[in-house]
């Protein structure tokens, strides 16, 4: 788990990173001790607030992306995340000493420290969307997402003030972003560590609550889990099992929807049995109802439906002797993988590799979960097959997930990925902060027309950052345009020269044709 890993003394080293990794090569492990021992360097004069050497903030944050599957250049530029911004480290220094995609990693990381300096507050679903959109490489959203989890757990040494500030902009922004990501357990710990500052005295009430109840329910929840792997064991199918914990802030808000009756709450604590395949999810739902009684109406496929964050399982919650009820999770170890973490486990080479192995086309699944991140949601195949037919979806997108890609090298897949995902769009803000999104080369007469046809077809100026600019510049992601009309300018021919979106073109054509 991402945080309930024990380091005894709470400091991290190089062995416990290079121990956890899970690529053994020799130039992996190279790679991540020469990063231990640059960044460790470059910071020395630097204490964190605890008084703990700095390399154990960088540390902490490598030593998680590890412990995630991530690969040995994500685990590196963990290390170095800092560096940019804190020490006199170069990029071209990195670049030299590390490669381009580790020195890509750090500046991009660096890029998104800025994002929330910018002072839209009140915009935190813009800024979610800035976040991913500013990001070329989605690793980079994942090495900010660990960092913030570190310096989240370490707020105690920062002031009453700050606690609450920075841990209420982790709830808003963060969080959102790890679960769309399907990250769910760094999810539970950004949200329960930030919880813990927002309303201490709500949150010890929780986890004693949480811990109480677990202690009355100890026996008889592992004598079923005994039970358990015996009728499984009679039926030859193989299994791993695991009591799980309900979130703690999750908790709170759900005992607070029940209005404070713990007796709704089947899943304070659940077991989660994964088995090899998905037809034995399906034959353990069998074995489970043959000797237990279930809850009518809280059988839950999520293997035949997934979530619209790719999450797939069967739920199902049985009676107790007591006649309490108890939440049973079914779900294959892939299955299991990808709802601890998420995208990340595209990542996981093994992952990859078992695909290719199979020689799958893109699956269905991972298609839904692409198309979810962007806000698309559909719920079985015709579904998303019509919304992925629909205008709404740009068309890169559907290119993307129409197209049986054969993946012939995991690498090759991972690029597809973050291309179609990134490159081909940008995200601008107007003047009021909301966030437009655009193909990239997009000009200020395309984002006038984004606004609104009437904007387009009087568009007179453009103002890019504060500062006037020729109708022909390109926007980048982050800026901020504003536009003046005047109900005396109009299209013109010139323009079509320009603009890049169809819906500009079209509206100048028209404008053009009706007039001339
Ligand atoms: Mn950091």
């Amino acid at each position: 788990m991402w945080a309930k890993m024990v380091i005894f003394n709470n400091m991290i080293n190089l062995s416990n990173i290079l121990n956890i990794m899970s690529d053994r090569s020799a130039d992996a492990r190279e790679l991540v001790k020469n990063a231990w021992e640059f960044s460790k360097e470059a910071h020395k004069n630097q204490k964190r607030l605890s008084g703990e050497p700095y390399i154990c903030h960088p540390g902490k944050v490598a030593f998680y992306l590890a412990e995630a599957g991530m690969d040995k250049d994500t685990i590196a530029a963990g290390l170095l995340h800092d560096t940019l911004e804190d020490t006199k480290t170069t990029p071209d220094e990195l670049e030299k000493l590390f490669g381009k995609d580790v020195k890509n990693l750090v500046e991009g990381v660096t890029r998104l420290g800025d994002i929330k300096y910018r002072g839209f507050d009140s915009y935190s679903e813009n800024l979610r969307r800035l976040f991913i959109a500013t990001a070329q490489d989605i690793r980079t959203i994942i090495i900010k997402l660990v960092d913030r989890l570190h310096n989240v757990q370490t707020l105690e040494y920062h002031n009453k003030e700050r606690q609450k500030r920075k841990a209420l902009e982790t709830l808003e922004i963060y969080v959102p972003i790890a679960d769309r990501l399907g990250m769910s357990y760094l999810k539970k710990d950004l949200e329960d560590t930030s919880f813990s500052f927002i309303d201490p005295i709500d949150y010890k009430k929780m986890k004693h609550l949480q811990e109480s109840e677990y202690e009355k329910d100890k026996k008889q929840i592992k004598s079923i889990l005994n039970d358990l792997i015996d009728e499984f064991k009679k039926n030859k199918i193989d299994l791993c099992t695991q009591i799980k914990f309900k979130g703690i802030y999750s908790l709170y808000k759900k005992l607070k929807r029940k209005d404070g009756d713990l007796s709704q709450i089947n899943d304070l604590f659940s077991i989660s049995v994964i088995v090899p395949t998905n037809a034995e999810c399906y034959k353990a739902l069998g074995i489970i109802h043959n000797n237990w009684t279930p809850l009518p109406k809280e059988i839950k496929d999520f293997i035949a439906f997934p979530k619209p964050n790719g999450y797939q399982a069967i739920h199902t919650t049985i009676f107790r002797e007591d006649g309490k009820a108890l939440e049973i999770q079914i779900s294959t170890h892939e299955m299991n993988l990808r709802s601890k973490y998420g995208i990340v486990s595209f990542f996981s080479p093994e992952t990859l590799q078992k695909r290719l192995n199979k020689q799958l086309e893109i699956p269905f699944s991972t298609k839904k979960f692409i198309l979810s991140l962007l806000g698309f949601f559909g719920k079985d195949k015709e579904s998303i097959n019509k919304s992925v037919a629909s205008e709404k979806v740009p068309a890169w997108l559907r290119g993307m997930v129409t197209t049986q890609k054969k993946i012939t090298r995991p690498d090759e897949f991972i690029k597809s990925l973050e291309s179609d995902f990134f490159e081909h769009r940008i995200f601008v803000f107007n003047s009021k902060g909301e966030v437009i999104d655009l193909p990239i080369d997009s000009n200020p007469i395309d984002f006038a027309y984004a606004l609104g046809k009437k904007i387009g077809n009087h568009f007179e100026l453009a103002k890019v950052n504060h500062h006037s600019v020729p109708i022909d510049t390109q926007l980048k992601n982050g800026d901020i345009v504003e536009i003046t009309t005047s109900s005396n300018s109009h299209p013109n021919k010139n323009w079509l020269r320009y603009v890049k979106t169809t819906l500009a073109k079209q509206s100048i054509h028209t404008y053009i044709k009706d007039r001339g």
